[in-house]
């Protein structure tokens, strides 16, 4: 129906804080993310872009305004944030936690994933056995087998070394465009932002200042020009605002 909303996310007027003295980490923070497309907020450490995920994913209410979010969803974390205590299997299958199914299930949907991430041979091993890479994969097979229709993504290639995060930059890609997942990428890596999204939100000064859309096919290329015009642009926005 023409008439249904076709917003994954609606932040409106969004404002927080942590402790009630203390200056808020979000302030009059408002943006729409469409079903289908790939957004990316980009802003300096420390400028609230966890906790701005974890009141897109519920974890936290809102101090005032509204957030709006009927997706199923799932979060992938900087570090995959696993359980070392629990085998790769084990932490997928927390990925299951509210979902129906079997045991049986579950398990052929776990290895699944797992095989589909390359990681197969690696279901019985604990995280500390893997590399970084292996780990942020096991953290997406969790976040994937209950089939979100939306995936909050923390800085997912922070902790990887270049071509690692290149790489998995291209998987992410392949399972954005093969699921159609609507996904929301925060980062402080402008040029990340700029290879995958198709808007690009910048956060700063505890707000949404600035939206970019990029109308660019993908994948794109780092040394494109209009990938570096785009990048330029948003580093405008970001030292711009933090001046003011
Ligand atoms: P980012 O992800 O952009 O680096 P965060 O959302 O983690 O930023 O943090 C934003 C601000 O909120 C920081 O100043 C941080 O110190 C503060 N903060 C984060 N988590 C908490 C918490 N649990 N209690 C109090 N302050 C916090
Ligand atoms: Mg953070």
């Amino acid at each position: 129906m023409t008439f249904m909303t076709d917003n994954v996310l609606t932040f409106s007027n969004v404002s927080y804080c942590y402790e009630p003295n203390e200056p808020h980490v979000l302030r009059d923070a408002s943006f729409t993310l469409k079903r289908g497309t790939f957004g990316a907020i980009v802003g300096p450490s420390g400028a609230g872009k966890s906790t701005l995920l974890r009141l897109a994913i519920g974890l936290t209410k809102p101090l005032s305004g509204t957030v709006t979010n009927t997706a199923r969803t799932r979060m992938i974390f900087q570090d995959g944030a696993l359980l070392p205590w629990r085998t790769v299997k084990e932490n997928v299958h927390l990925g299951f936690t509210g979902t129906p199914g079997t045991k049986r299930e579950h398990h052929k949907r776990i290895q699944e994933e797992l095989e589909s991430l390359g990681l197969g041979h690696l279901s019985d091993a604990y995280p500390r056995e893997l590399s970084g890479g292996q780990r942020q994969r096991v953290g997406i097979a969790r976040a994937l087998v209950a089939d979100p229709e939306f995936l909050l993504l923390d800085e997912p290639f922070s902790a990887l070394d270049f071509e690692t995060s290149a790489r998995l930059s291209e998987e992410l890609l392949q399972i954005f465009s093969e699921r159609s997942i609507t996904m929301l990428m925060v980062t402080h890596n402008i040029e990340d932002a700029a290879m995958l999204a198709d808007e690009i939100f910048v956060f700063s000064g505890g707000t949404i200042s600035h939206k970019v859309p990029v109308h660019l096919p993908r994948p794109r290329n780092r040394d494109d020009q209009h990938v570096e015009h785009i990048v330029k642009e948003v580093k405008g926005f970001i030292t711009h605002a933090e001046k003011v």
